[in-house]
């Protein structure tokens, strides 16, 4: 007897590169909080609830599980 489980991706981090100033940042797919750019504040991320949006130019995303 098999469950059914849907594959999904539960921890990533997103590499994103702020628009305004280029400054990379990696913000966690789930965040509860916004992420703001270190450099110039401006908004990268906001939360919904589940998944991040992400407001920022995204370069690369990589799941934690890479042990
Ligand atoms: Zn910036």
């Amino acid at each position: 007897m098999k469950l059914e489980e849907v594959p999904e991706p539960v921890s990533t981090y997103i590499r994103v590169k702020c628009k305004d100033c280029g400054a990379e940042t990696l913000i966690y797919s789930h965040a509860t909080t916004e992420i703001k750019c270190k450099i110039c504040g401006s908004l990268l991320a906001k939360p919904t609830g589940g998944k991040v949006k992400i407001l920022a130019e995204i370069i690369q995303t990589q799941n934690k599980d890479d042990s």
